[in-house]
């Protein structure tokens, strides 16, 4: 065997604790590491280079019973459900089933807020979702608005999704900005910190400092929104998505 070859390399995908287990090489990685992605149910070991991935990989099966401990504990999806409580602006909300075949609605009544839909089982679970896109759609073209008049440019054209793991995309030269609809479950301050990071993408499309400072002078702070995604982000994603 060549001492030199590598035996691992970048993007090789193992299996550990019965989850994926990705290897990845980031040359701006000090040393090896591991990260349990809860929303996609897989792990990914990171190494400075190849010749330092069997060290990551040794280190995952090390580290296998915290592995498997955290992929546990990551928040199931369940589809929505009648009685099944879920989250509107960071909010809990009752889901009532109404018997009949109607749309799902919001009620607001001296008991609080809740949704009440027709259908059952999966026409149940599709009409809570439309009726979340829709107002996810709302408010994410307000608050698009809002930030763009901010900054003197054209309202972009706002069209909701449900991409696996991002929250927003935007193509400056189009002019168009994509959001998750799973924002309208997170707190209302988390939804507006996304509208401007994707509005401040129309003038620097990088990640950079001077983008950084467009975020800022739209939202004053812009790391508390950061920090919510990157630690309930996963909920937010594993939400109706029954388990996978
Ligand atoms: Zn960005």
């Amino acid at each position: 065997m060549n001492l030199f070859k590598p035996k691992f390399s970048n993007g090789q995908v193992l299996e550990i604790a019965g989850a994926r287990l990705v290897l990845r090489t980031n040359a701006r990685a000090r040393r090896v590491s591991l990260r349990v992605d809860g929303a996609r149910g897989e792990v990914v070991a990171v190494a400075p280079n190849e010749r330092r991935l069997s060290e990551a990989v040794d280190f995952a099966h090390q580290r296998a019973d915290w592995i498997a401990e955290r992929l546990k504990a990551r928040p199931q999806g369940a589809p929505f459900a009648a009685a099944r409580p879920i989250s509107l602006r960071g909010e809990p909300v009752r889901l009532e089933a109404s018997g009949n075949a109607a749309a799902a609605r919001f009620v607001r009544d001296d008991q609080g807020l809740r949704i009440v839909s027709g259908g059952e089982g999966d026409a149940f679970a599709r009409r809570v979702e439309r009726l979340l896109r829709a107002e996810a759609k709302r408010e994410l073209q307000a608050r698009t608005e809002v930030h763009a008049a901010a900054l003197g440019l054209k309202a972009p054209a706002v069209s909701i999704a449900d991409p696996k793991s991002r929250w927003g995309s935007c193509t400056p030269a189009r002019g168009t900005i994509r959001y998750s609809w799973r924002l309208i479950m997170a707190p209302s301050w988390v939804l507006d910190y996304v509208a401007a990071h994707e509005v401040a993408h129309l003038i620097h499309a990088d990640h950079s400092p001077r983008f950084w400072a467009v975020v800022k002078q739209l939202l004053g702070d812009e790391k508390a929104g950061r920090r919510w995604l990157r630690a309930h982000g996963h909920e937010l994603h594993a939400v109706g998505r029954g388990g996978a």
